[in-house]
Order: structure tokens, then sequence, then C-alpha cells
């Protein structure tokens, strides 16, 4: 008989002692709650702002992330009256059959063996840095929502991915996060388990989490993410044109939900991963919104795969700022792109 095992290793810091130990002050407090609602705004229809969720597919190391963050800065300071940059800081990420980098909050070095704790306190220190040395605040996937409160002061935006949207466990916790939760439709894209992920994210419930018994108060910020999706055959299909963008504005019509929004994602199954259709996909939804005052409405922003360098690479190769995960438009055409978007708004 083979023998199954889990090593309980250590016992690891609570979210509360992890804060103390790593607090955010009052000027960066200040920023936060300003920047929350200035975002909030957008998704209840009361500013016409447009959001870019930017940045590297996962945030490998502290220092190209924040050298890419502070080009971002100078970015938006440019183009603030139409755009929110909210920075993707990606701290773990989710694999198709679980083999390879999982992220900085398992490996702070992605060369390195796992290591739990110096995780959670690099991926605090990197959304903190973000705020207190650029004025950002960020948006991070949600995939182990009992990690949620290690960063819940901190973050901007909180996305669930394509593969655990239809999950219970994060359809509950969103519901209890103040943040705008995207959820992403599914790999299969079916897009009621997206819209049934909204509903249960956008009403209060019960449950257990980390241990206690909470009640979550609904969250109406919980909205859509569309990402496209691979077919029986395995083929990738997009879902970001008008024809869906009108589809999804239906299926909404026909719900209760409050503050139909969507954002569209312009890389993974949108783009097959050809990373520079990221371009040409930003221009067209922009079009799209502009050819229909319903789809403006509901189209609150992107989600787009960038960082330093063009494409992707091996970590071994340490390449500063070019993802070892999926691959990103680099910095010259990202910030002309966030330029042209901002002409066309
Ligand atoms: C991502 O945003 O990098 C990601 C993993 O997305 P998805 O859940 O859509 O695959
Ligand atoms: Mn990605």
């Amino acid at each position: 008989m083979i023998e199954m095992s889990m090593n309980f290793k250590r016992k690891l810091p609570i979210p509360k002692e992890i804060k103390e130990q790593y607090p955010l002050n009052a000027e960066m407090e200040k920023v936060k709650k300003a920047r929350a609602e200035e975002i909030k705004a957008v998704f209840t229809g009361e500013s016409d702002k447009f959001i870019l969720i930017i940045g590297p597919c996962s945030a490998d190391h502290k220092d190209p992330v924040l050298e890419y963050i502070s080009r971002l800065r100078l970015v938006e300071d440019k183009v603030k009256d139409k755009i929110i940059i909210v920075p993707r800081i990606y701290t773990n990420k989710p694999r198709t059959t679980g083999e390879g980098y999982k992220g900085m909050l398992h490996q702070p070095d992605p060369e390195t063996a796992p290591d739990m704790l110096k995780g959670i306190v690099s991926i605090r220190d990197l959304h903190l840095s973000a705020l207190r040395d650029y004025g950002f605040t960020c948006a991070d996937e949600m995939l182990y929502p009992e990690n949620h409160r290690y960063l819940s002061d901190l973050l901007a935006y909180v996305a669930v991915g394509a593969r655990s949207a239809e999950n219970q466990q994060h359809r509950l916790t969103g519901s209890g996060i103040e943040e705008p939760v995207g959820m992403k439709n599914p790999t299969s894209g079916d897009l009621s388990v997206m819209m049934n992920s909204i509903k249960a994210g956008q009403a209060s419930h019960t449950f257990l989490y980390r241990g206690w018994e909470v009640t979550s108060s609904g969250n109406p910020l919980t909205h859509a993410i569309l990402r496209g999706y691979v077919d029986f055959a395995g083929k990738n299909v997009s879902n970001y044109h008008y024809e869906d963008l009108v589809t999804l504005n239906e299926l909404y019509a026909k719900t209760s939900l409050v503050n139909p929004s969507v954002i569209v994602d312009t890389n993974h199954a949108n783009s097959g991963k050809q990373y520079l259709e990221q371009i040409r996909i930003a221009k067209e939804v922009i079009h799209s919104r502009n050819h229909n005052d319903d789809i403006k409405c509901l189209v609150k922003g992107l989600m787009i795969e960038s960082y330093i360098e063009d494409g992707a690479c091996k970590a071994e190769e340490h390449i500063f700022g070019k993802s070892i995960t999926d691959p990103c438009l680099g910095w010259e055409k990202t910030q002309k792109l966030i330029f042209d978007i901002a002409d066309k708004l």
C-alpha cells in the first residue's frame, strides 16, 4: 500500500500579525482610500474613467516589477484625466497541470526552493513598495481565498481566475471583499458559470473562513472578466468582439445584478497568447465602446499583460523585466498603447 502524507512543517503567522509587522502609514492609507473611491465610482457608473489593469503575468522579482511600476507612474500622470492605471502585481499563479512556477508567494526567488513565510513577507513588501514609493494600489489574483487577508488592506482590485470562478469558496470570499472583484469566464467559455459567480459574489453568505464562522455583506462591485476560452479540440476562441459584448449585456439584462460591468482581458485565450495581438484587441474593444453607448457603459476597462521586455523566457535565462509565465507586451509598445487608448476614449 502507498502511504500518503502531509508534513505540517511549521505554523505561519496569521494575516493580522503580518499586517501589524508590515503596516501602511497614514499617507499610504489616504492614497489607498482615495484610489478605492475613484475605482469604485467607475464600477457604479458615477465616473466615466477607463481602468487599465496592466502589468506582468507574474510578479517574478521585486526590482523589475518596481522598475515597471515606476514607468507606469509617469504614464498615469499624463493620462489621469481619462484613465486609472491599476498595476498587476500577480503573486500567485494558477498552473494548468500544477507544475511550474507558482508565483512569489511560493518562491520569492523563482530559482530557489519554496518558502511560504518568505513568500508571504515578500508579496506584502512588494505591494507596500508600490503604494509607498509610487502611489499605486494594485491588482492581484485571489488564487487561495484563505490567503486574501495577507494583502486585503493593500489591493485595488481582485481577480478570480478562469480555473477558480466556479469554486464556492472563491465566490463566498469575494462576497466579503470591499474592492471590485472580477470573475473570469471559465476556460470552457460557459458564460453561465461566470454569471452565477457574479450572483454569488453580490449576495451575502454565512460560511466557514479560516476557522471562523463569518457573514459577508455581499459585494456589489463583483463583475465579469472576458478572457476567451478553449474549445473541445483545445483551440483558443476569443470573446472580446462586439457581438460578445452585446451578448454579455443581454445576459446582464436578464438578471437583477447591480453595476453590470466587464473588464476585457486582451491576452490569454483572447489573444491565444499571441501577446502582440493585445494592441489590436484593445483598440477593437475601444471601437466597440465608441460604437454603442450601452457597450461603453458595460466595458469599464481592459486587462493587459505587459512588462519591460517583449515576450517570455525561462527563469534561468535571467532577463530583467521579461515574463517567466505568459508572454507580455514590452514597455515601448505598452506606453504607446496607453497613449493611443487615451486618445480614442
Ligand atoms: C492571468 O491573469 O495571468 C491568468 C492566469 O488568467 P486566467 O485565469 O484567465 O488563465
Ligand atoms: Mn497570464
